[in-house]
């Protein structure tokens, strides 16, 4: 640092180009210094949701602690992406019908009903000369179903959500770049509701290495690891709708941003006088399968798990939901993270490879 400083100050006399030059070189060689202290797993920085009925996260501070912990990261690989798969008003109906916070305000509501129902039912076919003894019956057949549907809630929420997750692939996609992954985490505690947008740290190359190596490994049995991918993955399927000429014009562009990459108008009713919307036959229903293609190279295949996984494996770190010995000495060996009992390589091969 001293160092640097030093250089700047005897530029200054010389060229104000040059001085320019070393001032950003010092400041890069700063915040890659920054980033060096940084390890596998620790988060960068959480961003509260600003209300529970209405979930937005104010991207614009996101980016000032980003840039104050070293981490320069461009709009369109921040700020644009999550603009896209985060504010839209479905996706955020969602967030907040499905936290954590609305399952627990359901389960009284849902005992409520269920005891009623039980009750009602049981009632009518049984004449039961002790009370109690019915009311008892029927509140522990509640807390038992209560319970089951709650306990099944809380285990869907450790998968993949198709809604939040998988589109956070698109921003992970750009964010890795930095050695940054980003997912929306949610949990209870005293209470009340946390929905948070964390940035996690994250060097990505160990993991696509190791995890590389195992997909080589398993070269021999290309068919076995195919099939338990498509098992594991199967529910993994975007479903958009096109025009035809998106079709025939789109690429890539296409999937990551159906709504936005669209033209207005067709070029055929371009020229015409009422701009209607295009007609029925021209749209078509495309599915896009998250199963890395079997043609692909052992890296490439690694690289689309780590991405498919990244915000899922996020979710589960933060809110410390990750199954696995808590002990340092007691972790599968190769863990590339020290904050968590798994890392992203080995998450992906206990929960699909194994
Ligand atoms: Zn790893």
């Amino acid at each position: 640092m001293m160092e640097s400083k030093n250089n700047v100050c005897s530029v200054m006399e010389d060229d104000e180009m040059d001085v320019q030059v070393r001032e950003t070189k010092a400041q890069s060689e700063q915040s890659n210094n920054n980033r060096t202290n940084w390890s596998n797993g620790q988060c960068v920085v959480a961003m509260p949701s600003c209300s529970m009925l209405n979930p937005s996260f104010d991207l614009s501070l996101c980016r000032a602690k980003l840039e104050n912990d070293g981490f320069q990261i461009p709009e369109e690989d921040m700020e644009a992406p999550l603009k896209t798969a985060l504010e839209v008003p479905s996706v955020r109906r969602y967030m907040v019908f499905n936290s954590a916070l609305f399952h627990f305000l359901m389960a009284p509501v849902l005992y409520l009903v269920v005891w009623c129902a039980v009750f009602s039912t049981l009632h009518v076919f049984i004449t039961v000369s002790d009370y109690w003894v019915l009311c008892l019956s029927v509140s522990l057949v509640s807390i038992f179903l209560t319970t089951a549907i709650i306990f099944i809630l809380h285990c869907s929420n450790k998968e993949i959500d198709m809604n939040l997750d998988v589109r956070l692939i698109q921003v992970n996609e750009r964010l890795v770049k930095h050695k940054l992954m980003v997912a929306v985490v949610d949990w209870v505690q005293s209470c009340t509701g946390n929905m948070q947008l964390s940035f996690v740290y994250w060097d990505m190359s160990r993991c696509l290495r190791a995890l590389t190596e195992t997909l080589e490994e398993r070269s021999f049995v290309v068919n076995d690891t195919q099939n338990k991918l498509k098992k594991k993955m199967s529910h993994l399927a975007l479903v958009t709708e096109e025009t035809a000429v998106d079709l025939k014009v789109g690429g890539s562009d296409v999937e990551q941003d159906p709504d936005e990459q669209r033209p207005l108008l067709s070029q055929e009713s371009a020229g015409s006088s009422t701009p209607s919307s295009p007609p029925e036959a021209a749209k078509v229903t495309t599915n896009y399968s998250l199963i890395p293609d079997q043609s692909l190279p052992a890296q490439a295949k690694a690289y689309q798990l780590l991405m498919t996984y990244s915000a899922a494996y996020v979710k589960l770190l933060v809110s410390q939901r990750l199954s696995g010995p808590t002990h340092h000495r007691l972790r599968p060996r190769r863990n590339h993270c020290t904050t968590a009992p798994l890392c992203l390589c080995q998450y992906i091969k206990k929960q699909i490879l194994r």
